[in-house]
């Protein structure tokens, strides 16, 4: 096992895996830019080194000086988190060329599932369902109009080495083709320097549904359900659940067998996610994520398994600590992302809270990295907490939200609060019909 963990990253995520270090009894080290000197992740780790200014590019993305922080402390290993380089497979190899764990899957399966092309192709190997679409890229008009007449529009144009959203692109019908594809490429090409372009059938009314796995890195593999994040703006994750509303048992185990299956003849090592969309009963693999998700808890509160800790244990060199008949599911799980942001505009809203009352009782989980007094630097996401909640039904996990949501209080900044005690009281949220554009068809009737 390790002595000493340092973690790249910051916020709720930074002080979540230092709370499954302390468990393990591992030493952290917190690594912080300058604005984040007061971060409650840096006064709670063992140890912890200021690694440059406040732009990420400058400090949490640096390279260089993680490598150096690593040295100061004498740390073994690293824990990327999510965001920032957690799905950098360099930073993954050059961990190991300093003979430092990196605590997540070989460079070699993210540099694959990084490349959306490459993940597809996979995916598509192993045996996991498809969007239908282009194999591989598409690099002229006239290619891109020979796939949409075979599947008929509308067509998605995605860029390969897409992310959060960017570089997507709707065709409606091939006079909207040219203007798509071109849009998408010059978005790809400024979001990530890549401008490959590939296509997808464009799906009207899926669900987000995604399958949480987890590999020894020797061919053994299990998977933990499912999340329906099926409430997304802008392509974000808004709310997530397990289990999602739309599936029934025997459905969770076909597409859950399905995924580990795939992750065991790929000797998939850690925590990885296999995300869908879900339509008239089909499963469709949209991407994975080779790292921890931030809606992981919902999965834990179900599960009752603490996936950091096994996170940790894999890359030791452990092997998986449950067996797939070992996991079962208990009761509902939902996750609400509380942002510093405005409830109607989103518009992000930095500065000091004045007052912080975070709710608690039976079956209440609040993960955050703030406190009463602390300044959210404008640097970063807006993301300051998550409030997750679990109950026997849906029913009872959905009261005690409206229950755990009216105690939250947050004072001197605005938060998306008031928009979770909206959605809650919504007869679609509550009958968990919903599909992956309701919550932008309600913004935009709420005006
Ligand atoms: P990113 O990596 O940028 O997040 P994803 O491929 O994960 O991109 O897609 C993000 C979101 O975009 C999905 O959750 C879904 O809302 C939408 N989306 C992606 N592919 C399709 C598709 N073929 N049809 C309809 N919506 C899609």
């Amino acid at each position: 096992m390790f002595d000493k963990v340092l973690i790249a990253n910051r916020g709720e995520i930074a002080l979540r895996i230092q709370r499954a270090c302390k468990e393990l009894g591992i030493a952290t080290v917190a690594v912080h830019s300058t604005a984040d000197a007061e971060a409650m992740h840096v006064r709670l780790a063992d140890d912890s080194v200021c690694i440059g200014p406040p732009p990420a590019s400058e400090s949490y993305l640096n390279i260089p000086r993680l490598l150096a922080a690593c040295e100061i402390t004498g740390a073994d290993a690293v824990h990327p988190g999510y965001g920032f380089l957690s799905e950098n497979a360099r930073f993954a190899e050059i961990l190991e060329e300093h003979n430092l764990t990196f605590i997540g899957p070989t460079s070699e399966h993210i540099r694959i599932m990084g490349d959306k092309i490459a993940a597809k192709d996979t995916a598509r190997r192993l045996g996991i369902p498809c969007v239908p679409g282009s194999d591989g890229a598409v690099t002229s008009e006239k290619q891109a109009l020979e796939v949409a007449a075979k599947m008929g529009f509308p067509v998605l144009v995605k860029a390969a080495a897409g992310g959060g959203g960017r570089g997507m692109k709707v065709a409606n019908s091939a006079a909207e083709m040219g203007l798509a594809l071109m849009t998408a490429k010059t978005e790809a090409k400024a979001a990530f320097g890549n401008d490959e372009v590939y296509i997808e059938k464009y799906l009207q009314k899926p669900r987000h549904i995604e399958i949480q796995v987890f590999g020894d890195g020797k061919g053994d593999a299990v998977h933990l359900g499912e999340r329906d994040c099926s409430l997304q703006r802008r392509h974000q994750k808004v709310l997530e659940e397990a289990p999602s509303p739309a599936l029934n048992a025997a459905q969770r185990l076909k597409i859950g067998e399905t995924c580990a299956d795939a992750m065991r003849k790929l000797k998939y090592r850690g925590a990885g996610t296999i995300e869908f969309l879900y339509e008239d009963g089909e499963f469709y693999f949209i991407e994975m994520n080779t790292r921890l998700q931030v809606e992981h808890p919902v999965t834990e509160a179900v599960t009752g398994y603490d996936l950091v800790l096994e996170q940790i244990r894999v890359a030791a060199g452990g092997s998986l600590s449950m067996r797939q008949e070992d996991i079962t599911f208990s009761g509902h799980a939902i996750e609400c992302r509380i942002n510093a942001e405005n409830a109607r505009t989103f518009r992000p809203s930095p500065g000091q809270i004045t007052y912080w009352h975070p709710p608690g009782g039976l079956g209440v989980r609040v993960d955050s990295g703030v406190y009463q007094g602390y300044r959210i630097p404008p640097y970063y996401d807006s993301l300051i907490g998550k409030l997750i909640v679990h109950g026997k039904t849906r029913n009872e996990c959905l009261m005690r939200l409206r229950r755990a949501l009216s105690e939250f209080v947050i004072d001197g900044i605005e938060t998306t609060i008031p928009l979770f005690n909206e959605l809650i009281r919504q007869p679609d949220i509550v009958n968990g019909v919903y599909d992956i554009h309701w919550l932008e068809k309600f913004l935009k009737a709420e005006g």
